[in-house]
């Protein structure tokens, strides 16, 4: 739309209604530079956003994050809130900052709450953005859409107090505290330390009735091995609650993840390390446990379904009891055990997916420009075992199809094949920052952005089919 002589993104015309009326809104820009924002202060006065003056009392800003912040305190919708004590909250982690428009959509339709900004460390590292990249990208995308719901910024998988305190001074409003470091998963009944007398006097004898007809309890041992493998893991937890989230300085909830191991959490486990954070005057809104089965990147769960069923119960029965959601990481394509999750959590949870907004990048990619497509496969599959020192993948690329010997019309079902999911998927660090040898210029990372840009209309529609099966299985 033309508007005051820009393009202007329609949804993105706001005002200040003050005695002398300020309007900002987003126009289109062309090249590297890309969008920008319009303020237009007239012969009042400039809110603080920082450009270029284009006419009298009208300034052409760019999308900087010192402009973020003015835009987030002008226009609270634009600033994360907390959204995990609403009843069905979801978590997307755009890794491009690129996705949040198509999200949007999503979340206009559905009763949930998006997470739009969600990324840990290391795929900040992987990506070479930081947590304000990831905010402002998330920030700027609903000022132009006109996203009016609450959703919230998570600072995922956070391991310490440095990340955290990180997080939390750019706003976000949600800390994952990934606890993996702190749990032995080398204790077993023949070498778990004795039992502090506390831990005896709490726990032995006695019958755990947590409602619904279940009651939990413990053996000796059982409590010995479970001290051993999460004792440290609660301390952790504690004393980071304590140092950041107790005041209430922050405004952020707090989840606590305990998925990031090698063994499954049992139900035992999960009653253990809640009633000791709770005991600890710990509070958290939602806690992450391993299920059992494999919860692999992009494909479906693979595993024991009745046991997943039977167990996924009594996690759900834990957090009713005492009162926060479950919360389901790796949560992509999982649509297996959706009906399960929702359920048994009576439709009351947190769900994480992270990577499937690139994977539905690179099918845009495979279906707009196959040439691209073929040379970023092949190099995927050049640098995948290095890929997979950070995942855990059972891939077998094996089972992928030669792309040379494929028609271009067949390449986006690549993405029906978890194979060849999890090889696009693991290697996106590697892709986007992938230099062409001896120079500084990348090898794909412009060309696809350029191309997502051009082909923004698809991406948005792929995201909304994808994401939208989700949702529905699920809400
Ligand atoms: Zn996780």
């Amino acid at each position: 739309m033309q508007y005051a002589g820009f393009d202007v993104y329609e949804k993105s015309i706001n005002k200040i209604n003050s005695a002398r009326p300020v309007e900002v809104f987003m126009a289109k820009g062309s090249g590297k530079q890309g969008d920008f924002l319009v303020v237009n202060f007239g012969n009042g006065e400039n809110p603080g956003f920082k450009g270029e003056k284009t006419a009298e009392g009208v300034i052409k800003a760019p999308l900087s994050h010192e402009n973020a912040d003015v835009m987030r305190k002008l226009f609270p919708f634009t600033s994360p809130s907390r959204v995990l004590g609403k009843e069905r909250s979801f978590g997307l982690g755009d890794r491009l900052g690129i996705a949040t428009p198509g999200h949007i959509k999503i979340f206009e339709k559905y009763d949930a709450y998006p997470v739009f900004a969600q990324q840990s460390i290391r795929e900040l590292n992987l990506t070479n953005r930081r947590y304000e990249d990831v905010l402002d990208a998330a920030s700027f995308a609903v000022f132009r859409e006109g996203f009016k719901k609450e959703w919230g910024a998570d600072g995922d998988h956070l391991k310490t107090a440095e990340d955290i305190q990180y997080a939390l001074s750019l706003g976000f409003t949600m800390i994952t505290l990934d606890c993996s470091e702190h749990i032995r998963n080398d204790i077993n009944a023949a070498n778990a330390p004795a039992l502090p007398q506390n831990i005896i006097d709490k726990y032995i004898g006695k019958q755990f009735d947590i409602g619904e007809g279940t009651v939990l309890n413990f053996t000796e041992e059982d409590l010995r091995v479970i001290n051993g493998i999460y004792g440290k893991a609660v301390a952790f937890a504690a004393d980071m609650y304590r140092r950041f989230l107790k005041s209430g300085k922050y405004n952020a909830d707090f989840e606590i993840s305990i998925d990031e191991t090698s063994t499954p959490t049992t139900p035992l486990q999960h009653y253990f390390v809640a009633r000791e954070l709770i005991d600890a005057g710990v509070s958290f809104a939602t806690m992450a446990p391993r299920f059992c089965g494999e919860f692999q990147k992009g494909v479906d769960y693979s595993g024991d379904l009745e046991q997943f069923n039977k167990e996924i119960k009594v996690h759900a029965i834990i957090a009713r009891h005492f009162k926060y959601k479950l919360s389901i990481h790796s949560g992509s394509d999982k649509f297996s055990v959706f009906p399960a999750i929702g359920k048994e959590t009576r439709h009351i949870f947190h769900v994480k997916t992270a990577g499937t907004n690139w994977l539905e990048a690179m099918r845009v990619v495979a279906q707009a420009d196959p040439g691209l497509y073929r040379e970023i496969h092949k190099y995927a599959l050049s640098v995948f075992s290095e890929a997979k020192k950070y995942y855990h993948v059972t891939t077998d690329l094996g089972k992928i199809p030669d792309v040379d010997s494929l028609a271009n019309g067949d390449l986006p079902k690549l993405f029906e094949n978890n194979d060849s999911r999890q090889l696009i998927h693991i290697t996106y660090g590697l892709i986007l920052s992938r230099k062409n040898p001896g120079s500084e210029t990348f090898t794909f990372r412009d060309k696809l952005y350029d191309l997502w840009q051009k082909h923004e209309e698809l991406y948005n529609q792929l995201l909304f089919r994808h994401i939208g099966k989700h949702l529905d299985l699920l809400v």
